[in-house]
Formats: structure tokens, sequence, C-alpha cells
């Protein structure tokens, strides 16, 4: 018999998420049965989306799921022989069976993390997994940015809006990112490359992008949503593509009371925009196609990734709230 542990939401959230609304559960795990796995989960991650689903009223009480890599301790799945490398879905838990002929549904995903070489597996929660899809699907499929062209990226210090700017430098676009610490800033500009970064929280926006953009935007990658993304969107050019990739401004707020947004239609308009929202799981099929490409820039040293870690199964709820308040450059994950 294993003892696991996990984390059970007990309730919905009533604003910023509360260590009590959590429950760690420990359990015994029955042995495992033909078709089954045994994963020891090494890295977990937590995640902006974690907050928002919460407001969509499925019943709790529910396991807190997320994306994790781990480790096959037992296998009676000659798929998945014992030490192989698995992502999955199976949240914040230190261990659980796993069935991977039941994985067809995204909350039971489970597939094998390719082979990292000198590169952290922890990369698989990272640039090379959702966060890394994110990137590249909503950035290259969306927006379509051209040589040339000016993207707009909003939390782009965090982990998908890190790649994005970096993807869109390797396409010979001009970007231009805002996220909320100078230090996020200086991150952006001398070590990433973007060619502006502002802090969002100190400057006018709208004019600090009329003067960092002075012939318009072409393309914005919107993570954050809000008063900003109403400010970037009335600044783009004709034909401009907006790819709404998450609102995490209001993941917070009750969804029944956020405020009247500004009049965006006129600028859709007169400027023909496309606007549209996705989910990186559309293109789940194709999630190789872009890790490859990924890994390959990594590799090169044309795509430079960075991680927040913070250490122990204990501190999942320090590590996901510190990501809600902005603690983390690139990728916030707990090492467990
Ligand atoms: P990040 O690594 O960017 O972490 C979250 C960041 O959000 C924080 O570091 C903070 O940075 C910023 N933030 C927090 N509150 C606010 C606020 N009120 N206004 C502006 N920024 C805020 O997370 P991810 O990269 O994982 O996710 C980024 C976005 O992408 C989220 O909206 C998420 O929901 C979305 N997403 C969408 C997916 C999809 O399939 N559509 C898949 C994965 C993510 P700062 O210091 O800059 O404020």
């Amino acid at each position: 018999m294993v003892k696991a542990r996990k984390y059970v939401v007990k309730r919905y959230f009533e604003g910023v998420p509360k260590r009590d609304d959590f429950e760690i559960i420990e359990y015994e795990l029955p042995p495992i049965q033909n078709g089954e796995i045994l994963v020891k989960a090494e890295w977990v991650s937590v995640d902006p989306y974690l907050r928002a689903y919460n407001n969509f009223r499925f019943p709790v009480p529910y396991d807190q799921f997320s994306y994790q890599v781990g480790l096959v301790e037992d296998s009676k799945d000659p798929r998945f022989p014992v030490g192989t490398r698995v992502v999955s879905h199976k949240g914040w838990c230190d261990y659980s069976v796993m069935n991977a002929n039941v994985s067809n549904s995204p909350a039971e995903i489970i597939y094998k993390l390719p082979d990292m070489k000198d590169f952290s597996n922890s990369l698989g929660i990272g640039a090379v997994g959702l966060p890394g899809a994110t990137a590249y699907f909503g950035l290259l499929e969306i927006c379509q940015p051209k040589a040339g062209e000016t993207v707009v990226v909003t939390g782009a210090a965090g982990a998908v809006g890190s790649l994005v700017g970096q993807i869109a430098k390797i396409k010979g676009c001009r970007v231009i990112g805002f996220a909320g610490s100078d230090d996020k800033v200086n991150w952006l500009e001398k070590d990433l490359g973007f060619d502006k970064a502002f802090n969002y929280k100190t400057v006018d926006v709208q004019k600090v992008l009329k003067k960092a953009a002075p012939k318009g935007v072409d393309c914005y990658f919107d993570n954050v949503g809000g008063e900003i993304s109403s400010i970037i969107i009335g600044q783009m050019n004709d034909f401009g593509r907006v790819a709404v990739c998450g609102s995490i401004s209001s993941y917070n707020d009750d969804f029944a009371k956020l405020p009247k947004a500004t009049i965006l239609q006129i600028p859709l308009v007169m400027k023909q925009l496309k606007i549209e929202g996705f989910l990186a799981p559309r293109w789940r099929d194709r999630w190789s196609e872009a890790f490859s490409d990924l890994y390959k820039w990594i590799k090169s040293g044309d795509l430079k990734t960075r991680e927040h870690v913070t250490e122990g199964f204990d501190k999942l709820y320090d590590a996901f709230i510190g990501m809600l308040n902005g603690e983390n450059i690139g990728k916030a994950l707990v090492k467990i």
C-alpha cells in the first residue's frame, strides 16, 4: 500500500482563494491493476486557470487538478515502464494511480514526457508543456504575426507571456511587453530581447504605447483582460489580430458583477480587427509540433526559460497565491 496526499478544494472561492478553502487529505492507494501505473509527482504546476475554473461552479468538493510531471514507480502498462516520466493532469497530489486507457478527456490526459536531455524535466509543465503550447498556437495560429509587425503582450513576464514575446522576436517582429514590476521589465528588455517593456502599474499605458509603437499595434496577445486591453486594442492598425488567452485581472472577481466594458466596437469595425478567444487544447493533436520547435529554440538559445520554483508539497497553496499576486518571473511551479 502506498500512502498518498492530495489537495481537495472544499468550496467556491470568494475573491482571493484562502488556505482554508483547501484540505490536504491523506489516503492509501490500492495496488495497481492491469493497465494502471503508479506515479510519484516531481513537479506540480500552479496556474491562473485553477482560479478561473472555480468560478464556473462545477460541483465542489473536487481534487485540485493541474499539470504535473511524475515518475512511474510501478507499472502494469507496458507502454509506461518503471522509470518513465509522464505528464498528466492529476494535479496537486504526491502519488497517484493512472490509467492511460481512460485518458480520453482533458482532465485525464497522460503522455510520456519527451526526453529533455540536458534540461530540467520541469519544462514539461512549462515551455514544453501547456504554457508553451498556449504561447505557440495562440500567437502563430490566431495572431499570425509577420516579420516587421508590432506585437504587444500583457502578462509579459509570466510563463505564457515571456514565451509569446520571444517567439514573436524569432519571427522577426517588434515586441512590446507589459508586466507588473521594474524587475520584470528589466528581465524582458535585457535578457529576453523585448524591444520595449513597461511596468503597467507605474506608467500611463496609453501614452507609453503611443510612443513605443508610433505606427500602431498589429497583434495583441491578451493575457490579462480589463482596461489595459481596451487601451491596447484602441491603438491597433487596420486588420490587427487579437488573441484572447486569459483575463487574470478579473479571475478573483465575481463574474456576475464585473464592471461594464469600454466600448470596443468602434475600433473593431473601423480597423476591421479580428479578436478571438482560444484554449490551447484546441490544438492538442499538434502539441508535439509546438514542443519540437520550442525545444529546438531552447537548445539553440533563441528561447530563454525561467522558473519560479517553490519547494515542498505543503507549499502548493503558497505558490499558487504567490503566482496570482505576481511574485513569479517565468513559470511558477512546485518541486515535490
Ligand atoms: P503567469 O506566469 O503569467 O502568472 C500570472 C501573472 O499574472 C502574475 O505573475 C502577474 O504578473 C499577473 N497578474 C496577476 N494579477 C494581475 C492583474 N490584476 N492584472 C494584470 N496582471 C496580473 O501565468 P500563465 O502564464 O500561466 O498564464 C497567463 C495567462 O494565460 C492567464 O490569463 C491564464 O489564464 C492564461 N492561459 C490561457 C490558456 C489557454 O489555453 N487559453 C492556457 C494557459 C494560460 P504581473 O506582475 O505582470 O502582474
